[in-house]
């Protein structure tokens, strides 16, 4: 049985990648952080109590600021193949917290190759790095294109990019770079542009609020599914010779077209609950995201499955799910957290 190791469990992509590996016959172990609330809720339902015999999931504390740790962990795991895909990933945040951004997000993928070679395990190495890496360049972006990074976050994966073609080079580790253009789903973080819409919207749209506060809307990125982006990564790792790959889908959409398509199939008019708030705005914007994944398609033989408006209406179906669950609750008189977080 082949065994993984991935960082991010927990995240958007941890919980798609963690779903398909499992589904492939592996043993999946994950990193997670300490918290003082659950923050399992991606994979609860891919866990089995490790009495299970049937258990392959298995759990391990740690943070990727702290190297010795992930070097003890590796050498008692001994994987196949490593996923890296832990970061602080929030471009906005990213601005408020550079130092720790730069720690977790760049640090911590040296931090990983180098336990990778003091313990000598045979993993080969996948690091989940950025569109956002293109930053100003202009569109369509390949493999080729020169970066440009208009955030911390994006300066601290050129830095992760670079450190893994590095160790490619001086130490031979199969060690890829997936270039993965913003991928979404409804397991997205709340926080991130097409989540806060779809959650703003159909909270909207059965009365738990009223106004849903973006920045800038003129913003275009080059939008796919997560389900699909996760299956890139693993063939990056099945490959004969380690590489680096672009994945996206090959078209690009404004924040303002996402926003009016999800008000309009919610039957609503966007201009009527859209506002725009300035705190929202980044110091430094990345105006039009759009790539060129025709390596990825030609070598890896891949190619996204979930089309822009079936990606807008599974999350919106899934965020009504939920709403009418919050509304069921407040109705009945139960406070329910409606929120707060997307303040960002
Ligand atoms: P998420 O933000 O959903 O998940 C990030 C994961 O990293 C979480 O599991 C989080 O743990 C973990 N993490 C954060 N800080 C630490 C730390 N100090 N130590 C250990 N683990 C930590 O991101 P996504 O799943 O969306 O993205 C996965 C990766 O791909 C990230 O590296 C992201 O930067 C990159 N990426 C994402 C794109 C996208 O569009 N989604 C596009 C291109 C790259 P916790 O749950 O405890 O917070
Ligand atoms: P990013 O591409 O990794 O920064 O992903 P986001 O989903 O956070 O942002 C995508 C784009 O949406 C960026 O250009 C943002 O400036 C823009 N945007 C506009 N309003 C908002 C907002 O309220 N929240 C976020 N997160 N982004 C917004």
């Amino acid at each position: 049985m082949k065994k993984a190791f991935i960082t991010g469990i927990t995240g958007q992509d941890g919980s798609y990648l963690a779903e398909f590996l499992l589904g492939k016959g592996y043993e999946v172990h994950g990193l997670i952080r300490r918290s003082s609330t659950f923050n399992t809720d991606r994979i609860d339902h891919l866990y089995k109590d490790f009495h299970d015999p049937q258990a392959r999931l298995y759990l391990h504390y740690g943070d990727l600021s702290v190297s010795g740790q992930l070097t003890d962990m590796l050498y008692d795991i001994s994987p196949d193949e490593i996923y890296h895909l832990g970061a602080q990933s929030h471009v906005r945040v990213s601005f408020d917290m550079p130092e720790y951004t730069g720690d977790v997000t760049g640090l911590g993928t040296l931090r990983l190759l180098e336990a990778i070679r003091k313990t000598g395990v045979k993993a080969r190495f996948y690091q989940a790095s950025s569109s956002e890496m293109f930053g100003a360049a202009p569109p369509p972006q390949h493999e080729g294109t020169l970066f440009q990074p208009q955030s911390p976050y994006a300066a601290a994966k050129v830095y992760a990019y670079y450190v893994v073609r590095n160790y490619r080079d001086a130490y031979k580790l199969f060690a890829c770079n997936g270039i993965l253009f913003n991928h979404e789903s409804p397991r997205r973080g709340e926080t991130f542009v097409t989540r806060k819409i779809t959650r703003g919207a159909t909270q909207i749209k059965l009365g738990l609020r009223d106004k849903l506060y973006l920045g800038n809307l003129e913003a275009k990125r080059d939008w796919g599914f997560a389900g699909d982006y996760v299956e890139a990564m693993w063939l990056m790792l099945q490959q004969d010779k380690p590489d680096d790959y672009v994945i996206a889908t090959g078209e690009t959409h404004s924040v303002r077209e996402f926003a009016e398509k999800v008000f309009q199939k919610l039957d609503l008019d966007y201009h009527q609950y859209v506002e725009i708030d300035p705190r929202y705005f980044r110091p430094t914007e990345v105006d039009v995201l759009l790539g060129d994944s025709s390596k990825a398609r030609r070598l890896l033989n891949w190619k996204p499955r979930v089309s822009f408006d079936e990606l807008v209406e599974m999350m919106i179906a899934a965020d009504l799910e939920l709403a009418q669950r919050e509304k069921t609750l407040t109705d009945a008189g139960y406070s329910c957290n409606l929120n707060p977080h997307l303040c960002i």
